[in-house]
This record gives structure tokens, C-alpha cells and sequence, in this order.
């Protein structure tokens, strides 16, 4: 079936390396019409995610006290829903980590109740 009415989102699945590009045909009332496309059932979920709760990696970083460098890198240890980003950003504005941090330190854990850790991916060592 395909209805003028309906949207329709052309995504890269990326749940694995083969990044099936993957074609969901829905409704505006996020009714699901039809998946092509995905090699498997994950980019089925991927792409109903995407058009109904968007989730990303969150890249950014943290201000450290008495480090080599004033900021550290850190990132989500895996994708959080897009929604969580504008609260996330407030909580990471104002967090200072104390030097030394090293790569892979869980700076928050389970970060918004999002079952998802936020790591450390740059060191920074003490002054
Ligand atoms: S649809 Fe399946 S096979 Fe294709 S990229 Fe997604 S996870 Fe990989």
C-alpha cells in the first residue's frame, strides 16, 4: 500500500556494519505501513525507532579542575534518545571532574536513567 498520505524516511541502519539503507513507509500517527530494505529484523527496529524515538551518541565534553587541559572529551557509551539531549547538556555544563581522568572513567552512570554510561575519551592528567 502506498498513500500519497503517508510519510516516508529513507535511512542508513547503522546496528551493524553492512548499513542497510532501509525504507519505512508510515502514517503521521506513527502507524507503521511497510519496512524495506533491512537484511534483518534489527534495521526493522532501527528505522521504527528513528521515526518514532530518535536516538543518538552523545560526543561532547567536560570541564576538568587542576587538569593539563581545562576540558575533557567524553561520550555516551552508547546511543541515548534525542529527546534526553537538551537536559543532558544542562547536567554536563555544570558537572567539573576533577584531573586526573582517564579514558574510559564512567564520568555519570546509567546517565538519565538511560541505562547508558557517560565515559571519559580523552585523558587529561593532573597539572
Ligand atoms: S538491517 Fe540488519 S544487516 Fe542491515 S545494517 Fe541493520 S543490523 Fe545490519
Amino acid at each position: 500500500m502506498n498513500s500519497s498520505q503517508n510519510l516516508v524516511k529513507e535511512l542508513t541502519c547503522v546496528r551493524c556494519p553492512l548499513g542497510c539503507k532501509v525504507r519505512i513507509e508510515y502514517t503521521k500517527d506513527l502507524e507503521v505501513i511497510d519496512v524495506s530494505g533491512n537484511r534483518c529484523p534489527r534495521g526493522r527496529e532501527y528505522a521504527i525507532q528513528e521515526i518514532s524515538d530518535p536516538h543518538r551518541i552523545l560526543v561532547t565534553s567536560v570541564k576538568v579542575k587542576n587538569g593539563k587541559y581545562p576540558l575533557a572529551s567524553v561520550k555516551t557509551t552508547d546511543s541515548i534518545p534525542l529527546r534526553l539531549f537538551e537536559e543532558a547538556m544542562k547536567v554536563i555544563e555544570k558537572m567539573e571532574v576533577e584531573a586526573p581522568v582517564k579514558r574510559g572513567d564512567i564520568i555519570i552512570k546509567n546517565f538519565l536513567e538511560s541505562g547508558v554510561d557517560l565515559i571519559v575519551t580523552r585523558s587529561v592528567e593532573r597539572l
